[in-house]
């Protein structure tokens, strides 16, 4: 048997080898492996399987999913050794084996958002795109709307056409919405400011947004074509946000654009293939689909339909798929000019029917072998979703501390909303000078107004706190912190703020053990009482406490440090015993103790910081 072929993956695997046999192999298996692939990862015959369950008085049909003890000691009885991964370790390691090794990487289109303040142009801008460029060649083929579209646009280099794809739900909502459900879909955002109106609130938004989850951004100036005009004024906004466009002496490409007159779009365009050269955007081509849910809705007619980007392998009509906690079989599939086609490879945005529920936005999509393994996924998500409901761990100014300590938060991230410009300014000076070597608060987003869905979301989505200064939280905001378990911290006093984001800042800081001692024994005889050595000892110094730690010292060494196992006056188990007095002790797990050895008692407090420094 060739064990190098299946090296050990998991820390159980590696645990799990410590024990096995030059004979026996190791096989990894998912939750609810069926018989055929349990059969195939132990190199039998389906048949054999389904004997080895016939014997337990089990009928099954080569594609039923097995539980997962039944599985493992039908391996055992083949001779493996099974180690048993969830379904979502299983999606993990087969997306790592798809980047590793298994099919050629090639490149694929970029994918972009756009975002920018209300009114200055995200929808004309995306319209006018869709229409000089949606689909060259198909002249007057009427879009539909299924949440995303592509346009070809010509590489000025090699002369090619290259496809780009558009997620046409324009600001940061939709962008937030799903990365918080953990789907990074966007390449780049596209940054729309209004050339007559400049930097505003959104704007500050959509840069934070972008910032927050890595995406770099392309500065589209639009409505060029108005009289009032003033790319420079934009862009010296946007330096004060730190968005420093290539014009002033930065990396952030900045184009002059008119949605109006179309003036610019090219470039845009042009541009946006550069920044996606720069980041050398790949895909497997060569293998099962996996995705995330762009948009989903339930359709009168046709069901639940969703539009599905798709971003490794390519997807073919007939597949059975899970996405999120619900799964389907693709019935049927159509692109953005409504066209059915019958695959879908890496980027490509596709509208599907066959979905048995509605899934979010958001979601991940991942084809599966067969219906029986989709069910089951499905039916371990939805219990999984309804524990994790009942157990969501908010993120609060309290718990942060053990947040922190699981690793999960390394800094304290914050939001500000305030009544006006000035007080923003204000606090998040102050609130910045409070970070030290040890904490840092990080600001994630400040800005003048309400507490607005979109802040909830971006905290949600960074794991922050909110902090209202002087203003309150819009209604449907105060709704999703509720349901999302976002904490808000409503002000009116500044110093209260920073009194308590130190407060919770010193209680991020480690607590630190200080040992004191209690009191001190010295053995005088010892007896043995049904195996157990009991010392005879005399207090010589404070005390003994049956919950005291005892470190044994014989000379000048320390010999044993444990804990007490009984502490006798005479015959009786006691609590205490005082200076002056006799006692037998024991301890425990350690029978070495002698005549002369001194007994030392202490005890253990958590100290946590008072201060910062
Ligand atoms: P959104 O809220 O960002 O999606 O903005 P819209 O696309 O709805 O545009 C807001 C307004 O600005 C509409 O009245 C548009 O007609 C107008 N608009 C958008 N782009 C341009 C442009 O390039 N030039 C001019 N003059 N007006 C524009």
């Amino acid at each position: 048997m060739d064990l190098k072929l299946r090296q050990p993956r998991s820390r159980a695997q590696m645990i799990a080898t410590e024990y096995v046999d030059e004979e026996v192999g190791i096989v990894m298996l998912s939750e609810g492996v069926s018989v055929k692939e349990l059969a195939e990862k132990c190199n039998r015959p389906a048949k054999d399987v389904v004997a080895k369950l016939l014997h337990r008085g089990i009928f099954a049909t080569i594609n039923q999913p097995l539980d997962t003890e039944l599985a493992k000691e039908i391996a055992r009885e083949f001779g493996y050794l099974a180690d048993i991964v969830t379904f979502e370790e299983d999606v993990q390691i087969s997306a790592e084996e798809n980047n590793d090794v298994q099919g050629e990487k090639l490149p694929r289109p970029p994918v972009i958002t756009i975002m920018g303040h209300v009114d200055h142009g995200k929808t004309s801008l995306l319209d006018a795109i869709r229409k000089t460029k949606v689909a060259a060649g198909e002249a007057g083929g009427i879009t539909q709307h299924i949440g995303a579209y592509h346009v070809d646009v010509k590489d000025k280099n090699t002369g090619l056409m290259r496809q780009v794809v558009f997620l046409d739900t324009p600001g940061h909502e939709a962008f937030t919405k799903m990365r918080a459900r953990g789907a990074k879909v966007t390449d780049i955002a596209i940054l729309v400011v209004a050339a007559d109106d400049g930097v505003m609130p959104q704007t500050i938004e959509s840069i934070n947004h972008a910032k927050a989850a890595d995406v770099p951004l392309v500065v589209a100036i639009n409505k060029i074509d108005k009289p009032g005009a003033n790319p420079d004024k934009v862009q010296q906004g946007l330096l004060q946000h730190n968005v420093q466009t290539e014009a002033y002496g930065g990396d952030v490409p900045a184009v002059a654009v008119s949605a109006k007159t179309k003036q610019g779009l090219d470039e845009l365009l042009e541009t946006l293939l550069l920044v996606a050269d720069m980041k050398e955007l790949t895909a497997v081509y060569d293998c099962p689909a996996a995705g995330s849910i762009v948009e989903a809705r339930l359709d009168k007619g046709r069901g639940a339909v969703a539009t599905v980007l798709v971003q490794q392998g390519t997807l073919h009509q007939g597949d059975i798929f899970v996405a999120g906690a619900t799964m389907g079989r693709v019935r049927a599939m159509f692109n953005d000019l409504g066209a059915r086609i019958t695959e879908a490879g890496p980027s490509n945005a596709v509208q599907i029917l066959g979905f048995e529920d509605v899934p979010s936005s958001g979601d991940n999509f991942q084809i599966v072998e067969n219906e029986n393994k989709a069910r089951t996924i499905v039916g371990f998500r939805q219990e999984k979703a309804k524990a994790a409901a009942l157990q969501k761990q908010r993120v609060t100014l309290e718990n942060i501390f053990s947040t922190l300590k699981d690793g999960l938060i390394k800094e304290l991230p914050l939001i500000i909303k305030a009544d006006a410009q000035g007080s923003v300014e204000s606090l998040v000076g102050q609130l910045e000078k409070l970070s030290t070597d040890k904490v840092r608060v990080r600001i994630i987003h400040a800005a003048a107004g309400t507490v607005n869905e979109n802040d909830v979301l971006l905290a949600e989505a960074s794991k922050a706190i909110v902090i209202a200064f002087n203003t309150k939280a819009e209604k449907k905001a105060e709704e999703l912190a509720h349901e999302e378990g976002v904490d808000i911290r409503f002000h009116d006093v500044i110093y209260k703020i920073t009194e308590e984001i130190e407060a919770a800042m010193v209680g991020l800081l480690d607590a630190t053990e200080k040992e004191t001692i209690q009191g001190q024994a010295e053995v005088r005889q010892i007896f043995k009482v049904n195996k157990t050595v009991i010392a005879g000892s005399f207090v010589t110094e404070g005390k003994v406490q049956k919950s005291y730690k005892a470190r044994v010292k014989r000379g000048e060494d320390v010999i044993f440090e444990g804990s007490l196992k009984s502490l006798k006056r005479f015959k009786d188990d006691v609590h205490e015993v005082k200076n002056g007095l006799d006692c037998g002790i024991a301890l425990e797990g350690f029978d070495g103790l002698k005549e002369g050895d001194i007994i030392e008692f202490f005890t253990n407090e958590k100290v946590i910081a008072t201060s910062l420094s």
